[in-house]
């Protein structure tokens, strides 16, 4: 594929980099930087430039204005090679499996988590770049119902759960320390 970047590619070349480097897809976790500029915009505007890109590399020629959530879906699925986290496939000994033992040959995408926030980060920008709510391919049934997808395949593959952690912890079994054994005391 044309856009195919080279992983160790210098910061100049003019694809996402930022997707495959320095955390840039992952969801604004860290809070190491002072709030002065916000991680949020900052991390907007990176998006929005780089679907810029996307749009003006795309062949057949695409404008902003004919995007559609088909071609929201494309550009995930386009930046799925810069992804990094492991999707196990069914037939994968490690499916469901959320702390694998060994390495596999199932292939890397974006996480769900990523993509969620992505969408969200473009689907504001769209409008404060002028485009109108009502034709947001970002805010398209088809995106919602493949991020939906994605996040319960991904559930699956990686045995884990995306549910917000509202409920209680379980409650977990008395704990016992087999290399703890002491000595009961002495009555
Ligand atoms: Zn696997």
């Amino acid at each position: 594929m044309e856009l195919m970047p080279k992983a160790d590619e210098g910061p100049n070349s003019d694809l996402p980099e930022h997707f495959a480097a320095e955390g840039g897809l992952v969801s604004g976790a860290s809070s190491a930087s002072p709030p002065s500029l916000s991680r949020y915009e900052s991390q907007k505007r990176r998006d929005w430039n780089t679907f810029g890109q996307y749009l003006k590399h795309h062949r057949p020629p695409l404008s902003l204005a004919r995007c559609s959530g088909a071609h929201v879906l494309e550009f995930m699925r386009y930046l799925d090679q810069f992804g990094k986290t492991k999707v196990h496939v069914a037939a994968c000994p490690f499916f469901g499996h959320p702390c694998p033992p060994a390495p596999c040959s199932c292939p890397l995408r974006q996480a769900w988590g990523s993509l969620d926030a992505l969408v969200g980060r473009l689907r504001a920008a769209y409008e404060e770049n002028g485009g109108r709510q009502e034709t947001n391919p970002f805010g398209a049934r088809a995106v919602r119902l493949y991020l939906r997808e994605v996040r319960d395949l991904q559930s699956k593959a990686r045995g884990v759960s995306y549910e917000k952690k509202k409920r209680k912890k379980p409650p977990r079994p008395p704990p016992e320390h087999p290399n703890q054994h002491q000595p009961p005391l002495p009555p």
